[in-house]
């Protein structure tokens, strides 16, 4: 049995050596200790377009030890397509993916190993003593997929389950929700999240938005809904408020229609906002299709390094 262990890794520089050593220590007790017996562990390192020497520290790694291969893509992709990367060029019977900063802490990876030999596809990493985020909570709540609460990216996908992952060619990637659409026997493993080893997170505000209305509008059509329900709410209004109108036209008190400004004003205002926000919502899911069908790669490999197996889709 092989073990494929996957990082991205994004301006790393300051973590590869020591990410190294542990690495190396998870591997040697992987493939050693009898209750494992694993008969061999590969690392895949994919350098997301990292601007620091990251990617010449994990050549040199590479030069001196067999087991890494580097997948170096041609610019920044983002962490969801670095690891959908790794994920592709690996060959284990089970991939670990894990971030490269060491807030993941590879001793669990034993513990995976574990749960995996007892029968589950996938295991993952929560953090344990957080309280579920709002976002996971209006997740779980609106859309048709359960994610774990505070979910990681550091899991084990046994291989049935990367292959059906790698059959999932969207582009806005919500992967904690890819992992809880596909099924399969799955199982949390709890730790604490730890500080980074070095450097700087690479995340921006924009990325984390991105990925949560990633998360939204991929998994539910309920923001669709959304609009069509204040159309009609909106729709109802006027309804209401026309019968009032005609009530007190029809049986006199004609002073309550009286100057109609406010109401007119008012009522244009409503319902161009109905309008514009439902056109707003409809825009984001075409621009999503817009996205698909233009069915670009995932991501673009520059260099290959330690010849990890490459059949990466599109390529
Ligand atoms: N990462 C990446 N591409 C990016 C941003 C991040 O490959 O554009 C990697 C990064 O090197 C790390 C992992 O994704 O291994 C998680 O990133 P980070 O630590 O910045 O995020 P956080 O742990 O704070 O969520
Ligand atoms: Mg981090």
């Amino acid at each position: 049995m092989r073990l494929s262990i996957i990082a991205p890794c994004y301006n790393e520089a300051d973590n590869i050596a020591e990410l190294r050593r542990q690495l190396v220590d998870v591997a040697r007790r992987l493939t050693t200790d009898p209750e494992y017996a694993l008969d061999d562990v590969e690392f895949v390192f994919v350098d997301d377009g990292s601007r620091d020497a990251t990617l010449d520290r994990l050549k040199a790694w590479a030069g001196e030890d067999s087991r890494v291969h580097v997948v170096a893509l041609s610019r920044n992709f983002g962490h969801q397509a670095a690891l959908s990367a790794g994920i592709d060029h690996a060959t284990g019977d089970a991939v670990v993916v894990m971030d490269a900063d060491l807030q993941h802490p590879p001793e669990l990876i034993l513990e995976f190993v574990r749960k995996w030999r007892a029968g589950y596809d996938l295991v993952y990493a929560y953090r344990e003593g957080v309280k579920p985020r709002f976002g996971y909570r209006l997740i779980n709540t609106l859309m048709k997929i359960h994610v774990p609460a505070e979910a990681a990216d550091f899991r084990l996908m046994a291989r049935p389950m990367v292959n059906a992952f790698r059959r999932m060619p969207e582009h806005a990637r919500f992967i904690r929700g890819m992992m809880s659409w596909l099924g399969f026997r799955q199982i949390g493993v709890g730790y604490t999240d730890r500080d980074r080893f070095a450097g700087e997170r690479a995340f921006t505000v924009r990325q984390t938005a991105q990925m949560a209305l990633n998360a939204v509008l991929s998994f539910s059509n309920l923001p669709l809904r959304v609009a069509s329900l204040a159309g009609l709410l909106t729709i109802l209004c006027g309804c209401c408020y026309a019968a009032f109108i005609l009530y007190h036209y029809l049986f006199g008190d004609a002073s309550k229609i009286q100057p109609g400004w406010t109401a007119l004003i008012m009522t244009v205002l409503v319902l161009g906002g109905v309008q514009l926000l439902c056109l707003g919502i409809i825009a984001e899911y075409i621009g999503r299709i817009f996205e698909e069908v233009k069915q670009r790669p995932l991501y673009v490999v520059r260099e290959l390094i330690g010849k990890p197996r490459d059949d990466s889709p599109g390529e």
